[in-house]
């Protein structure tokens, strides 16, 4: 196999990289936004030979031989047409997933997504790309892996997937209002990067993986919801007709579904095998108070796309406001809904729409972040 990770310094790509090192999956190419450095190291590591610089316009030239820099236009384009992968991590946080899907869906076999901002603005539209161009789309999220893993022929009733309830679940409500950059950074189960993390506290997170499920599923929204595990032990379940629920539990541990998303069918990686005597598995309904940016997501899944859009767009806003020490943490919902209930409702079928929406999306949450307080 011949890999590309998009995002290869990240929490997702260096996991990836780790991965493919153990199964013995060549990696012929990475992207990273601006650490250079860093990306570097990794391909002397890794023996790759092009690594793509998407957020510089131009670096100075290397001193490493053998390896070829990509920056400028297009780059994730660049980086998979020089490499020829056959199957694509795509490791990049936000909104810029969508732009990465489009520039490498054309060139690669399996794509493994583990952003899902991508999914969820991109909808209908880039489904529609993805299966004319026959690219088989594989979830990395654990949630959605653990589903992929449970669904047979029959359709399920529901999907049900867990929620840690993120680093601040056991603050109370005036707590929950002003809590510090350092505390949300502080996930009681996984070790993520900044947006993700902050996404898990407020559940914003949640509520993008239940579009995500529909996405991947092909679920309506009275199908999907969510239940809080505290220990993240079980990351899905599954609900059948004939009153069967299936879960997929195991230890948190992100490699597991990074490499079914590499090797599916096959399951390749060596892990931990849990204990099962004594141990008890708990599921808590999400208390809409304190993660009232879920309940915002639940009432979109219902509505038109733009409404999605204006979701992802003024969270991802909101959460770099909060990350700046701009907004209060209790603030990053109140701005969301704010955005959410100015975007005019409409549905949306082609790129033209979409680009129009994230455009309008944009230059609401920035007028609602220019004139808050
Ligand atoms: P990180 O913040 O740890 O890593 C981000 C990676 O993408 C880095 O390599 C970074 O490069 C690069 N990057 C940052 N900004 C951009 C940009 N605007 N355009 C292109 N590349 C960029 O993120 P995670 O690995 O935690 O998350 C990646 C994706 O996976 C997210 O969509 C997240 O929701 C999803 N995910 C993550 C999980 C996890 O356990 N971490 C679990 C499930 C899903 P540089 O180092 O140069 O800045
Ligand atoms: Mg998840």
């Amino acid at each position: 196999m011949r890999l590309v990770v998009l995002g290869a310094t990240g929490s997702i790509g260096r996991q990836t990289l780790e991965v493919a090192k153990a199964l013995g999956i060549r990696v012929v190419g990475i992207s990273v936004h601006t650490r250079v450095d860093a990306a570097l190291k990794i391909a002397r590591e890794f023996g790759i030979e092009v690594v793509a610089v998407t957020g510089l316009e131009c670096v100075k030239p290397t001193a490493l031989e053998n390896v070829k820099l990509v920056t400028g236009e297009r780059t994730v384009e660049q980086l998979v047409k020089l490499t020829a992968p056959d199957t694509v991590v795509v490791a990049v946080p936000g909104i810029a997933g969508l732009d990465a899907v489009l520039q490498a869906y054309p060139y690669v076999r399996r794509l493994c997504l583990a952003n899902k901002e991508s999914v969820v603005v991109g909808g209908r539209y880039l489904k529609r790309l993805l299966r004319d161009a026959g690219v088989e789309v594989l979830p990395v999220d654990s949630e959605h892996s653990a589903v992929l893993q449970l669904l047979e022929a029959a359709r399920p009733v529901k999907v049900i997937l867990t929620a840690s309830g993120g680093a601040l679940r056991d603050l109370s409500l005036e707590e929950l209002e002003n809590a510090t950059v350092s505390q949300v950074l502080a996930h009681p189960n996984w070790q993520m990067g900044a947006k993700v993390t902050v996404d898990s506290a407020t559940m914003v997170n949640k509520g993008l993986e239940l579009f995500e499920a529909m996405w991947f599923f092909n679920l309506a929204p009275h199908q999907v919801d969510a239940a809080i595990c505290r220990d993240s032990f079980v990351h899905a379940a599954v609900v059948f007709e004939d009153g069967v629920v299936k879960f997929h539990a195991g230890f948190p541990d992100m490699r597991v579904p990074i490499a079914y998303a590499l090797t599916k069918p096959d399951r390749r990686w060596k892990g931990r095998v849990p204990e099962l005597v004594g141990r008890s598995i708990t599921f808590e309904p999400v208390p809409f108070d304190r993660y009232p940016a879920f309940a915002l997501a639940k009432e979109i899944l219902r509505e038109r796309d733009t409404l999605k859009v204006g979701y992802c767009v003024a969270d991802e806003v909101a959460v770099d406001a909060f990350l700046k020490g701009k907004i209060r943490f209790g603030e990053i919902y109140r701005m969301i809904e704010k955005v959410v209930e100015s975007v005019e409702a409409a549905d949306l079928d082609s790129w033209e729409e979409i680009e129009e929406a994230l455009e309008a999306t944009q230059r609401i949450s920035k007028d609602v972040m220019r004139r808050w307080k």
